[in-house]
């Protein structure tokens, strides 16, 4: 397999494919271009070798061609990131596509339309009527899969190598994220940096692990989470269950929970989550204690209370000093680390202490030399939101493709290009 370092794009027409996915605001300013700047060394190397890059990418969720979702409202940012002028088609598969792609000269820039205007991108009929039969709906299907292929086969024609740098997409067999692959050989087709980071950083964590390991599993609800739990109870050494997942365990196990947030049908689920560790050897770390509210609000009147013994009408919204201490301990005596979700309602100010403790004991490990991977949308808004990032050894940029790969999928964005 190529790999970006070592493949010379000298006088290649590149396709990549990027996640440039980032928030806007209501006049169209990016709030947020981190996936930009992820894709910005692949893009350079691209144009310092001296090959041109086309540069495919979706924004949004639309329907149908979109100003809103236009891509043009970030081709600045582009062009200024880069240090290069990047030229704009209308349409990713319009004639001005075709001859500005055939038209590019080494170092030049390219930036296609949102891929997503088009249902053939990601392959799924769109606007089929409330009561459409299963046959109108299955030959809608069909076509779209169809139109899906000839998608792939005419974004592909534009270039000589295929270049995948679109970590956040890895879990979506799209016309561009997987599909295009099959029309380059294996010498022609290779991940861009941020796409190989990823893989190489939960890879590392996985497959290459350096124990003990311990992942922090966080967030509200054990039924999001289910699948990724029951891969890492046959990976790590301790598994700390923390925010609102905590409050399902503990009533499983019998405790007073008050009005925490809690999934009753998932209680047995919980009980055999917990045998299931107890085979595998594995260390199940809940918290011992709470700091329960009155009321869902950041102001709300809080105490501190066993995790097991919260009052009627109260909720348990963030760990406890003690939980803290003994998820400290964990982390730091660890040497492989998984981050994914908060151990409270982090969005209020008054519930981020326990968070910022288990971010801060992970940069105590990493520093001791741990490697500490941290994914999943919340906890990377955490370690942003404590200014911790750059103490972690890896910040995740993807969110559904990095929780389907901890989960130990197979990503189509991955195995189209290494084989599996
Ligand atoms: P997830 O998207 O599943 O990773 O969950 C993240 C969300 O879980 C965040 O919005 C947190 O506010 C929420 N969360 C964490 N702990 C609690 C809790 N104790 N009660 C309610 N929500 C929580």
């Amino acid at each position: 397999m190529q790999t970006i370092d070592n493949f010379n794009f000298s006088g290649q027409k590149v396709f990549i494919r990027v996640d440039f996915n980032v928030p806007l605001d209501e006049k169209f300013n990016i709030t947020d271009d981190t996936r930009i700047r992820a894709a910005i060394p692949t893009l350079k190397k691209i144009l310092s070798d001296g090959g041109c890059a086309i540069i495919g990418s979706h924004l949004g969720r639309p329907t149908g061609v979109s100003e809103k979702y236009s891509l043009k409202h970030i081709l600045s940012r582009i062009t200024e990131l880069l240090g290069v002028h990047v030229d704009f088609a209308n349409d990713c598969l319009g004639r001005e596509a075709i001859e500005k792609s055939a038209a590019l000269k080494p170092g030049q820039a390219l930036l296609l339309e949102n891929l997503r205007f088009y249902a053939a991108e990601e392959g799924k009929p769109r606007g089929l009527a409330d009561d459409a039969s299963e046959d109108v709906i299955a030959a809608a299907k069909k076509a779209e899969k169809a139109n899906q292929k000839e998608m792939a086969k005419q974004l592909a024609s534009y270039a000589t190598v295929y270049v995948n740098d679109a970590f956040g997409t890895a879990h979506r067999a799209h016309a561009s994220t997987a599909i295009i692959a099959d029309y380059f050989d294996s010498d022609h087709k290779l991940f861009g940096y941020l796409m190989q980071n990823e893989i190489d950083a939960v890879e590392k964590v996985l497959k290459n692990t350096v124990r003990p390991f311990t992942a922090i599993m966080g967030g509200s609800k054990v039924s999001s989470k289910i699948d990724i739990i029951e891969n890492l109870l046959t990976k790590v050494d301790n598994l700390i269950i923390t925010g609102g997942m905590t409050y399902t365990f503990t009533k499983a196990l019998g405790g007073n929970i008050g009005n925490s947030i809690c999934e009753d049908d998932k209680l047995e689920l919980a009980l055999t989550l917990m045998e299931k560790a107890n085979e595998s050897n594995v260390n199940i770390v809940l918290a011992v204690d709470a700091k329960a509210a009155d009321s869902f609000s950041n102001d709300a009147k809080t105490k501190i209370v066993p995790v097991d013994a919260i009052p009627d009408h109260w909720q348990g919204l963030d760990i406890g000093p003690d939980t803290e201490k003994e998820f400290a301990k964990v982390i730091e005596n660890s040497k492989t680390i998984l981050w994914n979700g908060p151990t409270g309602v982090f969005e209020f100010e008054n519930f981020t202490h326990g968070s910022r403790a288990v971010g801060e004991a992970i940069v105590r490990a990493t520093k001791k030399g741990a490697f500490s991977l941290v994914g999943g949308g919340d906890s990377v808004a955490c370690v942003n939101k404590f200014g911790i990032a750059d103490q972690m050894s890896y910040v995740s940029t993807g969110g559904g493709a990095l929780l389907e790969f901890i989960e130990g999928k197979v990503l189509p964005g991955i195995k189209a290009i290494r084989g599996y």
